[in-house]
């Protein structure tokens, strides 16, 4: 079959390998450059964690949000003019962690999708010839003392249920693994079996040369619609020309909701935008992947530097970053490795902002569209897309191909959101 696939971040660019691997003609449609600056999958906090299976709404956010939202250096933002048009998202967002009930079940639909998560990203590494992209030295969750560690119960309550290991490290034993880390945290947890990726723009690139190298065709077009005939998918509508096809993978990241609609399904998809600071040769930081209790970030080493990405604004798709967020980010890490000089000059801090595909109750919508049986969704990752783009790719080429599917789908249907 000819596949058109939609977008050429991490989740498209799987979705792309497998089908090839199949045996499936493709295409690939990315109007930027795969895995370049545009996408989420290039400017993530670079963590393959079979840990994040902890929904971000939880039950009681609701009374932490006006605190986040009144702290001009807190991880939550929204632009007040955008409140009417999220209002509705935001209602669902919070219904969805409104029980302990609900949260567990998000939990355990996560799980498949970042449970083996290192383990399919080393394969697929090596498979391109980027193999060393994939660091496998554990992720570090940092804590002021076990209080802080016990106070998120819950979390590691759904972490241990849904077959998550770790090892917890007292004072001593986070200082000998992080010594340059500021005093204030005296607790760690490590997630042993966690890898991160050093570069995951350059990786999402080296992925799509991959399945070019396989067959597939990239071409530098916008999908914007499709021509569906008696029910059957004729063709992808792009700002160029038409690409007639059999199948198409809807995987745009945060602007797959048009395309969705057209194929029949209406999904609450919002951008939870997020930001990143990068500090270029840093003379001090963290040995391992680390995430703090107090702060909500991640920090990573990666090729470019010491990479901070973090934050959640809620602003749309249009409107200008505001580079505040990338700066709370950045002294952060100021705060976190006192090593690091107060005054970095500009030059060495390099800010991005970047679209997270976020669906209400925080789990993806991958499965057959329901007005077309031959447009398949596969988007929505949310805090999880660099994580779970490989079994993402195996899911939808084993819906295409009409094999038995890697993993249920049933959890991530885009009906779900019928009354
Ligand atoms: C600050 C931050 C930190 C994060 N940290 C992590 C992390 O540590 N670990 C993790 O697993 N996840 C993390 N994420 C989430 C992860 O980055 C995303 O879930 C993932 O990258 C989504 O991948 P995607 O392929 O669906 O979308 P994207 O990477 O956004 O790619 C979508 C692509 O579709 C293209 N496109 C858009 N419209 C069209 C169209 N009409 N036609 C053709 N192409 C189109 C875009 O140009 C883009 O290249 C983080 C996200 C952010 C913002």
């Amino acid at each position: 079959m000819h596949v058109v696939v939609i977008g050429a971040g991490i989740v498209g660019v799987c979705c792309a390998i497998e089908l090839l691997q199949d045996g499936h003609r493709v295409t690939l449609l990315e109007p930027g450059a795969p895995g370049g600056e545009q996408a989420a999958s290039y400017g993530n906090g670079a963590w393959l964690s079979p840990s994040s299976v902890v929904p971000m709404s939880v039950p009681g956010i609701w009374r932490k949000v006006p605190g986040y939202l009144a702290d001009p250096l807190g991880p939550l933002a929204i632009r007040w003019r955008y409140l009417p048009r999220l209002l509705p998202w935001l209602l669902r967002y919070l219904k969805a962690g409104s029980t302990v009930a609900r949260v567990e079940a998000v939990a355990q639909a996560l799980r498949p999708l970042v449970g083996d998560a290192p383990a399919r990203h080393r394969r697929l590494a090596a498979l391109a010839g980027v193999g060393t992209l994939i660091e496998r030295q554990g992720l570090l969750y940092i804590f002021p003392d076990r209080a802080a560690f016990e106070a998120e119960a819950l979390a590691w309550r759904l972490r241990a249920e849904n077959g998550v290991k770790w090892v917890e490290l007292d004072e001593n034993e986070l200082r000998q693994r992080e010594p340059e880390l500021d005093r204030r945290y005296g607790f760690g947890v490590l997630v042993e079996e966690g890898a991160n990726c050093a570069d995951p723009g350059a990786y999402v690139a080296a992925l799509a040369a991959y399945a070019e190298a396989l067959g597939g065709a990239i071409r530098h077009r916008r999908a914007m619609g499709f021509r569906i005939d008696a029910g059957r998918l004729a063709a992808v509508r792009t700002d160029g020309e038409e690409i007639a096809c059999d199948r198409a993978v809807i995987s745009a990241g945060a602007w797959s909701r048009r395309l969705a609609r057209e194929a029949g399904d209406d999904v609450p998809l919002e951008t939870e935008r997020g930001y990143h600071a990068v500090i270029s040769a840093p003379e001090s930081g963290p040995r391992h992947p680390i995430m703090p209790s107090d702060g909500k970030m991640a920090m990573t080493r990666t090729r470019s530097g010491l990479r901070i990405a973090g934050q959640v604004e809620f602003a749309g798709l249009e409107a200008e970053p505001n580079w505040k967020r990338a700066e709370i980010l950045r002294d952060f890490a100021l705060r976190t490795f006192p090593g690091l000089p107060r005054d970095l000059p500009a030059d060495r801090v390099k800010v991005w902002m970047g679209h997270r595909p976020a669906i209400a109750d925080g789990l993806p919508c991958m499965g057959f569209a329901s007005g077309c049986g031959d447009i398949v969704h596969a988007f929505g990752h949310g805090h999880v897309g660099l994580a779970s783009g490989p079994v993402s790719g195996r899911l939808v080429a084993d819906l295409i191909g009409g094999k038995p599917p890697a993993i249920d789908p049933a959890p991530y249907s885009a009906t779900r959101f019928r009354a």
